[in-house]
């Protein structure tokens, strides 16, 4: 019998029946793209388009949208596995996560007009999204953002303001926008007032300047400002002033992509790790030998793997309709957790050389780190199951 990685040997098998055939579409597109090529991508400050093309051509992009829309029909729980198959062979691409996550409130609350529109056309490939909510003031409370989604007058809106950390915005073709179309003063509650508008990142009036992050990955961030660019109302998803109820909506998805980014860069660490150590032999046999390099490597081993448990109940419960909070943000938290510390074992097990470009193992370290900061903070995780699961007064 064909020898079983440890995360297959604990999935339940329903979870190994979605899961294979994505690794396996993903291993289609590995074979042609390595992280040599994401690497040299990084280096060149490009978005490595020939990645995405490759995951269209292995149907990778179709994933958890309706055939009616061009798909291929299935869930969050393949579009997952397929966001940590490619961080595990070191090559994850954040536009994939980003479209995903943006597509997620179209296919929820957008018309038929406006899923054909702007979803359909990310399953081949053809389009992509980027999502624009943080600005520089408001950080994590959203609810204080300040660009605004006013009337013009002939049905549509001008879009005014600035926003910060958005990624993708030089290889995505569409933007989701919050924005705020009634002031505060006026909105009966903090969570009313928001819009969430779709719009072509070359619309006349946005501009976008890349920001200096030090983090090795192709998907690069920017600050965007938006000059009083046109809207039309057909771009605006379900009724306008609802957006937030719409987004949130999304958040669990995101929640779940953003473990599954971690736990795959953590795996790709923690295998790195593992063969470097079977063969490291400083003092004539094999560092992995030592104890005190082979229990973190299989702590990892086993937190990595707890958490992508947590990870595929969250998406099994989302798919199935059911409310999937708690286990998302806990597969959020977990999941970054571990990966960090997968990726701390990793470096400890090269010593010296993981930090040489040859080896490549601390790059891996800033962008697993990442995580715990995005898409939202693990203090925001940690105060949603204080409030919501524990039952205790909001912070
Ligand atoms: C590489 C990268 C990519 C990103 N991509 C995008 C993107 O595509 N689109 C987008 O809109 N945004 C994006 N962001 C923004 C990201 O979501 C924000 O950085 C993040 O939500 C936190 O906002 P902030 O950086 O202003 O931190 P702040 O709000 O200033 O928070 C700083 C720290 O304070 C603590 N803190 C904050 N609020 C709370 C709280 N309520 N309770 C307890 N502790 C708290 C946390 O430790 C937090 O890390 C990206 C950021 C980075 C770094």
């Amino acid at each position: 019998m064909a020898r079983r990685d440890s995360a297959t040997r604990v999935l339940p098998e329903e979870i190994n029946a979605l899961r294979d055939p994505v690794r396996e579409a993903v291993a289609g597109v590995t074979a042609k793209f390595s992280r040599e090529d994401w690497l040299a991508a990084t280096r060149d400050g490009r978005f490595p388009t020939e990645a995405w093309d490759l995951m269209a051509r292995q149907g990778l992009l179709g994933l958890g949208v309706p055939e009616e829309f061009g798909g291929s029909g299935g869930g969050l729980t393949e579009e997952v596995a397929a966001m940590e198959a490619m961080a595990e062979a070191g090559v994850p691409l954040v536009l994939f996560l980003l479209t995903v996550f943006a597509r997620t409130p179209i296919l929820l609350h957008g018309t038929p007009e406006q899923r054909q529109r702007f979803v359909a056309p990310t399953a081949d490939g053809g389009s992509s999204l980027c999502f624009a909510i943080t600005e520089p003031d408001a950080g994590t409370n959203s609810f204080a953002i300040s660009t605004t989604a006013v009337p013009d007058g002939s049905g549509g809106y001008l879009l005014n303001g600035q926003k910060i950390f958005i990624s993708g915005v030089d290889a995505a073709d569409r933007m989701m926008v919050v924005a705020r179309s009634t002031r505060l003063a006026d909105a009966p509650d903090r969570r009313h007032g928001f819009s969430l508008l779709v719009l072509d990142v070359n619309s006349p009036g946005v501009s976008f300047t890349p920001l200096d992050m030090g983090l090795v990955m192709p998907d690069r961030q920017f600050t965007v400002h938006f000059d009083n660019v046109q809207v039309p109302a057909e771009n605006i998803i379900g009724a306008p002033d609802d957006g937030f109820r719409y987004l949130f909506d999304a958040l669990n998805p995101e929640r779940m992509l953003a473990a599954a980014w971690a736990l795959g860069l953590g795996d790709y660490a923690l295998n790195k790790a593992v063969r470097y150590a079977r063969d490291r032999s400083p003092f004539g046999k094999p560092i992995g030998a030592y104890q005190a390099i082979q229990h973190p490597l299989a702590q990892a081993r086993t937190r990595l793997d707890a958490a992508r448990l947590m990870m595929y109940t969250a998406t099994r419960q989302f798919d199935a309709g059911m409310d999937a909070a708690y286990a998302a943000n806990a597969a959020k938290l977990l999941a970054s957790q571990a990966a960090v510390e997968a990726c701390d074992a990793a470096i400890q097990t090269h010593g010296g050389y993981a930090f040489t470009d040859e080896y490549d193992v601390s790059a891996i370290w800033g962008v697993t780190r990442l995580i715990k900061v995005v898409p939202v903070n693990n203090e925001v995780v940690l105060n949603h199951i204080g409030e919501h699961v524990l039952g205790l007064p909001r912070s």
